[in-house]
């Protein structure tokens, strides 16, 4: 099993990895301060990448205003950002270096096999059962033959030897997770999400990953992915989503707020509520009744530690700019943030 060694410290590396299909709403903006205060009050680089690996919905307008966005709320990143869509090689070299075989099934020949047997017979619902695993050349060429007629190829899926693995994360612990026979490429060529990430995050020295909490499922594949490729695993922080008052989580397709709705300003400031609202600023009320509530504790007890102590640092804070001075990643809070 997975032992977790204590590899030797690396300097700091965060990033902040955008799809550029849609505007960053929200919710990926304040994870994206989160991201970046956390590599500033490291002391730490950081980095921005773009995840274009989705040509048929990545359009390079939107690559444009998210990174305008970024900076118009106050972020800087080192080094220019990289695209994934630059980045082929590097992955086509690190599938290379991984047990794969190629695995013929359209997602309803996986419905209806994993219904005949009832599930997976070893792993979690839904885990790709093996069905190409195992199969002979004489079955393999038969298989081929028969897609290649259809226009088709077949994807490539991790020939994986664990059924689970565990991630490490600021925030979480430790994630054990479920490991299947992933696909690392898509049968229409595309890479794999997490094959892609796992390579882009070992190249750009990335050591810990902070990202919504909606990825926090992949952590433990991804972990085993860095662990075959010889990698070291990164840490993680899976941060809270931004849901809408009625608990839905922002999505960059809704028309959820974004700055194209609201100022730079008002983002900033609403962002920095509501990490303040985390680090002990009680009542939830609007951003004034927040702020006159940090200001009322006194900044006396600032550095105390515990309960109402990063509400008094955060009482001096009145930009993002502001913020790696006083960040503190433990003090966000755990719950999905609502934006009102
Ligand atoms: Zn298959």
């Amino acid at each position: 099993m997975h032992a977790a060694a204590d590899t030797p410290a690396r300097p700091y590396v965060g990033r902040y990895a955008p799809s550029p299909t849609g505007h960053l709403h929200l919710g990926n903006l304040r994870t994206a301060v989160i991201a970046w205060a956390r590599a500033r009050a490291a002391g730490g680089r950081f980095l921005v990448r773009i995840e274009d690996i989705d040509r048929q919905r990545s359009r390079p307008e939107y690559e444009a205003r998210q990174l305008a966005d970024l900076a118009a709320i106050g972020l800087d990143w080192d080094d220019e950002p990289v695209r994934q869509s630059d980045r082929h090689p590097l992955y086509d070299d690190a599938i290379r270096r991984l047990p794969t075989y190629p695995c013929y099934c359209s997602r309803k020949d996986i419905q209806r096999e994993l219904a005949e047997i009832g599930g997976a017979p070893h792993g979690a619902p839904g885990a790709y059962p093996g069905t190409c695993r195992d199969l002979t050349d004489d079955q393999r060429a038969d298989k081929a033959a028969a897609l290649a007629a259809d226009g088709r190829g077949p994807s490539l899926r991790l020939r994986s030897d664990v059924r689970e693995w565990t991630a490490r994360d600021a925030l979480h612990g430790t994630i054990a997770g479920d490991v299947d026979d992933m696909v690392l490429r898509r049968a229409d060529g595309m890479w794999a999400y997490n094959l892609a990430v796992v390579v882009d995050d070992a190249d750009q020295g990335v050591t810990e990953i902070v990202r919504g909490d909606d990825l926090l499922s992949s952590a433990p594949r991804q972990a085993h992915l860095a662990h075959l490729l010889g990698v070291p695993e990164p840490m993680y922080a899976h941060v809270p989503l931004v849901v809408s008052a009625e608990g839905r989580r922002l999505a960059k397709r809704d028309g959820d707020v974004t700055l194209r709705d609201i100022t730079a300003e008002q983002a900033k400031r609403w962002i920095i509520e509501s990490l303040r609202a985390g680090a002990g600023v009680a009542g939830a009320g609007g951003a004034e009744a927040l702020r006159e509530d940090a200001a009322g504790v006194g900044a006396d007890a600032a550095g105390a530690g515990a309960g109402g102590a990063g509400a008094d640092v955060f009482a001096e804070v009145d930009d993002i700019a502001d913020l790696p001075e006083v960040f503190d990643l433990m003090a966000i809070p755990r719950e999905r943030v609502v934006f009102r």
